[in-house]
């Protein structure tokens, strides 16, 4: 049987009743924009972080977006990210009209390395955008006190990240505002696209809600230059059912990384992640390292029918839309090396034991 990446299908046959009710009462309520299912999502998940607030949006793009333009992100400013994430992040800083700063990420860790931010510190720079890639805690310690120190501002992109820890406390709860991303393939995924933004500020809280809805929070009264950009009443609806189970599903990602780890033991071509203890990795993404044949061995795990992803083959500071910023290889050596050494693996809750010993099989085989 092929091992997908990840196996919604599976899910959802464990939630289908509770997800048809869900879905049958907003088509009998017909309340399709902003319906009362959007605001409970929004109070429990602003509980879930043990944040004051949360506002839904249209994707974790889109919170991203919006989250900085509230925070006062404008054009001309600056914003420190990491170049080995997802597109979204620095599409985000531009549409913002900001300009993204790279920073080299920690070789174990993926993150952005938080020693290396403060050289990247210019007068321009307003906003520190630490990604917890894969759904591993950026270190936010020395993030939050170079931000205090400088007066920045820092926005998490928690699109990977949906009920991390970092020290006790849920990661999306630490900066001045966080992105959520309800894609299908993320830790908590609705059926299309959803976001949301989570923030202590209400400032930042009625910003986002306003700039979503148009500008406006009368309808035909327009304070600002806003978006479409609301949560879809459907995608909160099956979220409200999905979050009752999240917790159990995120440990089943930890059981399930801890059983790769224990079948990929000493197998000395790969490596598996590093976990610091004072961090809870919701596994997202498992992702190991091979140092030699990445690319073979993820050709035979294809043949053998089990998928497998490179997040990311191309750092951001390499890309053609980025020419102007004017990087060049060998800038984010630690980067550059991840973009070459890093594979995914199949990670969904319902992965079997004996599927993990299928596929690390598969790997060794291969080595
Ligand atoms: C998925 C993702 C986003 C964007 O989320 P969408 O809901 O797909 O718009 C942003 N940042 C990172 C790191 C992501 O993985």
């Amino acid at each position: 049987m092929p091992i997908p990446l990840t196996d919604l299908k599976k899910q959802f046959e464990t939630i289908q009743q509770e997800i048809d009710a869900a879905v049958k009462e907003v088509l009998q309520e017909t309340k399709f924009i902003l319906g009362p299912q959007v605001k409970l999502l929004e109070e429990e998940i602003a509980r879930y972080f043990g944040t004051k607030l949360a506002v839904g949006a249209a994707s974790g793009t889109d919170a991203l977006v919006l989250s900085l333009l509230a925070a006062g992100i404008t054009n001309g400013d600056e914003v420190i990210t990491t170049p080995f994430t997802f597109i979204a992040t620095t599409e985000a800083i531009c549409r913002a009209g900001a300009k993204p700063v790279f920073c080299d990420i920690d070789y174990e860790t993926y993150n952005i390395d938080a020693d290396k931010i403060e050289a990247k510190i210019t007068k321009r720079t307003k906003a520190i955008l630490p990604v917890h890639l894969y759904g591993l805690p950026c270190e936010m310690d020395k993030i939050l006190s170079l931000a205090k120190k400088h007066n920045l501002k820092v926005i998490e992109d928690c699109a990977q990240a949906f009920g991390s820890e970092y020290r006790e406390k849920k990661v999306g709860s630490l900066g001045d505002a966080a992105c959520l991303s309800f894609f299908p393939g993320k830790t908590l995924g609705c059926y299309g696209d959803g976001g949301m933004v989570i923030t202590n500020d209400e400032r930042i809280a009625k910003t986002v809600k306003t700039l979503c809805n148009h500008g406006s929070t009368v309808k035909y009264h327009y304070l600002m230059h806003g978006f479409n950009s609301r949560m879809d009443t459907l995608q909160a609806a099956i979220l409200r059912v999905k979050l009752k189970h999240i917790d159990k599903w995120i440990d089943a990602r930890i059981d399930n990384a801890a059983c790769y780890n224990r079948m990929l033991g000493d197998n000395h071509g790969v490596l598996a992640p590093e976990v610091p203890d004072y961090t809870r990795h919701s596994f997202n993404y498992y992702t190991v390292r091979l140092k030699k044949n990445r690319d073979l061995v993820q050709e035979h795990l294809k043949k053998n029918g089990i998928a497998s992803a490179i997040y990311y083959p191309l750092c951001l500071h390499l890309q053609e839309i980025y020419k102007d910023l004017d990087y060049h290889p060998g800038d984010f050596p630690i980067a550059e090396k991840a973009q070459d050494e890093v594979l995914s693996l199949p990670m969904y809750p319902e992965l079997t034991g004996e599927q993990i010993e299928e596929i690390t099989g598969v790997i060794e085989n291969a080595l």
